[in-house]
């Protein structure tokens, strides 16, 4: 709202009844919003020194993309992707990392020639709902919510949001735009400067279409907690399990020795030492092992390894799967294969 705007709000909000009570005369004062964190460069606080934190980290790619084009002698159809911090002076925080007023973004710009928007918008939109699916999350859980030609924002040809449905409901977990080349001529007009593409092979001079796939880093991870999250009973007691996919899952192995002595610890450090090399793992050596075990599942770790008795006897550990609790036997030696391939090459 302009500030002129603020007695015609008032004048309004003063002919409005409560809608809950019936009473007139219960609203505020109409008041100017602003969604931009707003504060100055350098130690002087005047005008001209007047800077806003970034609410998305698009910008910083589309006056840079000649300079990306050139150097990485890239040809169009290209992105160029970008993960970073965001800011926005939101009304409300609220639902734990769902709505707050820092968070991570991850962008990507996809530069295309203005003929072939509607294909790259589609594939786009394809590609970025089977991501999450390929990282486990559940399809079911997930769904489009394409906006209406009459409700999309001033830049935009189509969009539609990707939407997880948390506990709370359905949320945007990311944003995919045609954005035309709304952005990229408007730094051309206010920068003076040319952005426009050449393209040898038709000879087309043109300034790119922009299919721009918008997530948070921070909410998608709020997404996978909330999908992976079990609570189940097993022999009469309760496990909490986080069945994070293993490409996501902070610890990739859990390493225990059974007991603290007959050379069980030192068998165990050798291990860790030699699966560090490759993967994140967590040694762990407090407790009993039905314990340890919970912990890991707990934390999502999906492998865990003990070095027990028969390890003394024939080098091999039993490998426990969090998912299925199934345990197996493998030889020290071929450890490192067992979970590479296992974990790296991990499919849904
Ligand atoms: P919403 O209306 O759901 O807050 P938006 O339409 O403003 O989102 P975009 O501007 O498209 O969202 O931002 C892209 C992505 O950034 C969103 O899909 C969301 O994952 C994330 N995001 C936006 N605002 C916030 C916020 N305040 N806190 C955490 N993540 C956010």
């Amino acid at each position: 709202m302009l500030l002129e705007d603020a007695d015609i709000g008032k004048t309004l909000l003063s002919k409005l009844n409560c809608p809950q009570c019936g009473n007139a005369n219960t609203f505020t004062d109409a008041r100017k919003f602003n969604l931009m964190f707003k504060t100055f460069i350098g130690p002087v606080e005047d005008s001209s020194a007047v800077v806003y934190l970034r609410p998305e980290t698009a910008q910083g790619i589309f006056v840079n993309f000649l300079n990306v084009q050139g150097s990485a002698r890239q040809k169009i159809p290209f992105g160029i992707a970008q993960i970073g911090k965001a800011f926005r002076n939101e009304i409300n925080t609220k639902n734990f990392l769902f709505i707050t007023r820092e968070f991570e973004q991850m962008e990507m710009q996809f530069f295309v020639n203005p003929k072939d928007d509607k294909k790259w918008y589609d594939y786009w939109k394809t590609e970025r709902l089977n991501w999450f699916v390929s990282l486990g999350m559940r399809k079911e859980k997930l769904r489009y919510h394409d906006h209406h030609p009459t409700k999309l924002a001033h830049y935009a040809k189509e969009a539609t949001d990707i939407e997880y449905e948390f506990p709370f409901g359905w949320g945007e977990i990311e944003g995919v735009h045609n954005r035309t080349n709304f952005d990229l001529s408007r730094h051309e007009e206010y920068s003076g400067k040319s952005l426009k593409y050449f393209d040898e092979e038709s000879k087309e001079k043109f300034v790119p279409f922009i299919i721009e796939t918008s997530a948070g880093a921070s909410r998608s991870f709020m997404a996978f907690l909330v999908d992976s999250l079990y609570e189940e009973e097993v022999k009469g007691e309760q496990r909490t399990v986080l069945r994070l996919h293993p490409k996501l899952a902070p610890i990739k192995v859990g390493i225990f020795p059974l007991v603290n002595k007959d050379g069980m610890p030192e068998i165990a450090r050798n291990i860790e030492a030699d699966l560090r090399k490759h993967l994140k793992v967590f040694y762990d050596d407090k407790g009993a092992v039905g314990r340890r075990y919970r912990r890991q599942d707990e934390a999502g770790t999906p492998y865990c390894v003990t070095i027990d008795t028969e390890t003394l006897q024939n080098q091999t550990v039993t490998v426990r799967d969090r998912d299925s609790m199934e345990q197996i036997r493998v030889s020290n030696d071929k450890l490192k294969e067992y979970f590479v391939q296992k974990i790296l090459t991990a499919q849904d």
